[in-house]
C-alpha cells in the first residue's frame, strides 16, 4: 500500500514532455491519491493543460498550468517552473516552441554520435517513444534500453548521455536568469526547481531574486531533512515563497510518487498573489485568465 498522499504538488509531467501518463490519466491519478491542487509542469510546453483543466474540472481537482524550463550553465543545472501560465499566450507558445525546437536537434544530435560510437538507435523510435511530447534524454534512454545496448534506464544515462558522457550534447537554450525573466514577462509566479542541482546556489540566488523570483522548490522527494531545513532558511532569507512537488514522471531517473512531497497550505495563495503583484506592473498586454 502506498502512503497517503499530500493534497497539493506543483511538479509532475506527463507524455506532454517526458513522463507516461497523457495528461488527463496524470489528473485521474491526483483524484485517485487525493491530490486536489496539481501543478502540470511539463518541460517548455503547455501543450497538456487544456485537457488537464478540462479533467479536472470532472474529476476536482485544480489543475495549474506550469512549465519547467531547464537551463545549464556554470551553475550546473538550474530548472526554473514557472505557475500560473496561460496556455493561450502567443508571445510565450513562440518561446517555448524555440526551446522545443533546440531540444529537438540536440536529440537528432547525440542519435548521430551513438551511431558512431556503436550505439546505433533510431530517431524515429525516439520520436515515437516521445509520442509528439517535448523530446528529452529520457525518451533516448528508453530507446538505448530498447535496443538492448545497457541493461537499464538508468544506465543509458549514468554511461552514455548524462554530462560529460561520450554521447552527450550541451542544451542551447536559456540562462536561469533568462528563464526567470521569462516567466516573470508573461505574468507568471517562478520557483527555482529542485535547487540541489545547482551548483554555486548561494551565488545565483540572489541574482534569480533580481530577474524576479518568486519561490524555491524547498519540499522534494530527494531532499534530506537537513537540506530541506537549509533550504527553507536560505528561501525565507531571500523573501522566497517555499514550493514542494513530487517531479513525478511515472518512470525515471528522479522524482517520486504523485502527492509524495508536502507543500505547505498557504503557498498555491501566495503565488497567486505573487504572480498578481507581479502581472500588475510588468506584463503588458498580457491576456488574462480567470
Ligand atoms: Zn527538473
Ligand atoms: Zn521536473
Amino acid at each position: 500500500m502506498t502512503k497517503p498522499a499530500y493534497p497539493v504538488d506543483l511538479h509532475a509531467h506527463s507524455l506532454r514532455s517526458d513522463g507516461v501518463l497523457e495528461p488527463a490519466e496524470l489528473v485521474a491519478l491526483a483524484a485517485e491519491r487525493g491530490v486536489t491542487a496539481l501543478a502540470l509542469s511539463d518541460h517548455d510546453t503547455l501543450a497538456g493543460a487544456a485537457e488537464a483543466i478540462a479533467s479536472g474540472e470532472r474529476l476536482g481537482v485544480r489543475v495549474i498550468p506550469a512549465v519547467e524550463l531547464n537551463t545549464e550553465s556554470e551553475f550546473g543545472d538550474a530548472h526554473v517552473l514557472g505557475y500560473f501560465l496561460d496556455p493561450h499566450d502567443d508571445a510565450l507558445e513562440a518561446r517555448l516552441r524555440w526551446l522545443r525546437e533546440n531540444r529537438g536537434r540536440r536529440i537528432e544530435l547525440m542519435v548521430e554520435n551513438l551511431q558512431r560510437l556503436g550505439y546505433p538507435v533510431s530517431l524515429a523510435r525516439v520520436l515515437e517513444i516521445a509520442k509528439g511530447g517535448a523530446l528529452g534524454r529520457p525518451h533516448l534512454a528508453q530507446a538505448l534500453f530498447e535496443a538492448g545496448h545497457v541493461r537499464s534506464y538508468d544506465e543509458a544515462f549514468d554511461t552514455l548521455i548524462a554530462k560529460d558522457a561520450p554521447a552527450y550534447v550541451e542544451r542551447v537554450g536559456l540562462t536561469p536568469l533568462e528563464a526567470v525573466r521569462l516567466i516573470v514577462e508573461r505574468g507568471g509566479a517562478s520557483s527555482l526547481a529542485h535547487p540541489g542541482t545547482v551548483v554555486g546556489l548561494r551565488e545565483l540566488l540572489p541574482r534569480l531574486v533580481d530577474a524576479g523570483l518568486t519561490g524555491m522548490e524547498v519540499y522534494y522527494p530527494e531532499h534530506s531533512a537537513a537540506w530541506t531545513a537549509e533550504l527553507r532558511a536560505l528561501a525565507d532569507a531571500f523573501g522566497l515563497i517555499h514550493t514542494g512537488g513530487s517531479d513525478f514522471h511515472g518512470r525515471g531517473e528522479h522524482g517520486g510518487g504523485l502527492g509524495c512531497a508536502y507543500v505547505p497550505a498557504a503557498t498555491v495563495p501566495a503565488l497567486e498573489s505573487a504572480r498578481r503583484r507581479i502581472g500588475a506592473g510588468t506584463a503588458v498586454g498580457r491576456r488574462t485568465t480567470p
